[in-house]
């Protein structure tokens, strides 16, 4: 008999989500309108600590709407990770605006001292407008992306970024859950502390909607925009007068009555991911740790290998899928030719990561068999 395949990050739907969703088709509001859409917004901002959230399609049309409430524009640039997955990145193209890409610490998030030189050595700053002075476009905004599940050093970016008048994307779609434990932004959470957060429901993520995102901020009109503009910018829901560009982003209340059933389980999900990765760590795997002051929702693990391409298949033949991290995104073909500074750290990690299982309804004994073939193979090895 052959071994249960060990998926790397799967949904876990076990708590009340046949009922709600059963209840949206049965009250036949399946589409954009519905009771479960506010209510889901309501359950997330409340999560977060924010006065308002906006659902949308996906994480990365809850990144483009947020870039264009920002007024993020053609001709303008934004710093973005290299390592990271592309839809952190691609809204900024959507806008119309070049993305400059930065190096990542040893946390995998944006490296806060690059980010410093950056602004300080090859731009210029002159009555709140920071200028790229190889390209001579304005910079206007960050995006920092909480790879995994850690947070980025959010103490040090939000004063580079307020030193130098940028506004701050958090792309927390895999962070839902992750907030800091002390310092200065004791208490918040990852998307909460810059301009704009958004969080994603996709299959793979902490919670899932089978796709889907939202948007929270600090700012109450900021989240009124995104919405506005997730619902084809209708200013008058009588007579459809739009006076500018909308889109179709809203989230439907299908996807909502998912997310309500998630967000009954997103504490238990967190618990299980954290006694996985400690679990991993005690049969002596070298897993990358998280931030210390933080609590990390654990959603990703990360462990250094001696050859991330033998291990893979490796562990492939054992019927466990593993996977290295993505590749750069200053390498790959729309980006080619986008400014990327001092990229060092990135390729370091990139060569190294493979991502092991880390699913919520990964049992122990999968931990154990998982453990077991990694340490089986890196002994073999080097
Ligand atoms: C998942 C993810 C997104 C996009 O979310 P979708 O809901 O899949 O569109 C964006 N950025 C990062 C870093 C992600 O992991």
């Amino acid at each position: 008999m052959s071994d249960t395949y060990i998926p790397l990050s799967v949904p876990n739907l076990k708590g009340k989500e046949l009922d709600y969703v059963t209840e949206a088709v049965k009250t036949e509001w399946v589409s954009t309108g519905g009771p479960y859409i506010k209510d889901f917004e309501n359950e997330i901002a409340d999560y977060v600590h924010v006065p308002a959230a906006a659902a949308c399609q996906s994480g990365t049309a809850g990144l483009h709407l947020a870039m264009l409430a920002l007024g993020i524009s053609a001709g303008e640039e934004v710093i973005v990770p290299t390592l990271t997955f592309i839809a952190a990145v691609n809204p900024v193209r959507y806008a119309g605006a070049e993305p400059v890409f930065m190096d990542c610490d040893d946390s995998l998030t944006m490296d806060p001292d690059k980010l410093a030189a950056f602004c300080r050595e090859e731009c210029d700053y002159k009555d709140g407008v920071l200028t790229n002075k190889t390209s001579g476009r304005r910079i206007r905004a960050v995006v920092v992306v909480h790879i995994f599940g850690n947070m980025a050093d959010m103490e040090r970016i939000m004063e580079v970024a307020g030193q130098y008048h940028l506004k701050v994307v958090e792309d927390a779609t895999e962070a839902l859950g992750t907030c800091y434990l002390a310092g200065e932004y004791a208490g918040r959470y990852a998307g909460t502390i810059g301009d704009v957060g958004v969080y994603s429901f996709n299959g793979n993520k902490i919670i899932t909607t089978g796709g889907g995102g939202m948007i929270v901020s600090r700012d109450r009109d900021l989240v009124e925009r995104c919405r506005f503009l997730s619902t084809q910018a209708k200013k008058d829901v009588v007579y459809f007068v739009h006076e500018e560009i909308g889109y179709n982003y809203r989230m439907t209340n299908l996807q909502a009555a998912l997310g309500l059933a998630q967000m009954e389980q997103l504490e238990g999900f967190i618990r299980t991911k954290t006694e996985n990765y400690e679990e991993y760590q005690r049969l002596g795997l070298n897993l990358l740790p998280f931030r210390d002051g933080i609590r990390s929702n654990h959603w990703f693990y990360s462990f250094l290998s001696k050859d991330r391409d033998g291990l893979i298949k490796h562990l492939d033949a054992c019927r466990i899928q593993s996977r290295p991290v993505w590749q750069l995104i200053h390498t790959l073909k729309p980006y080619q030719n986008a400014q990327a500074y001092k990229i060092e750290k990135a390729l370091w990690y990139y060569g190294r990561i493979v991502n092991l299982p880390c699913s919520s309804n990964l049992t122990k004994e999968d931990v154990t068999r998982v453990a077991e073939k990694v340490l089986q193979f890196e002994k073999t090895c080097g």
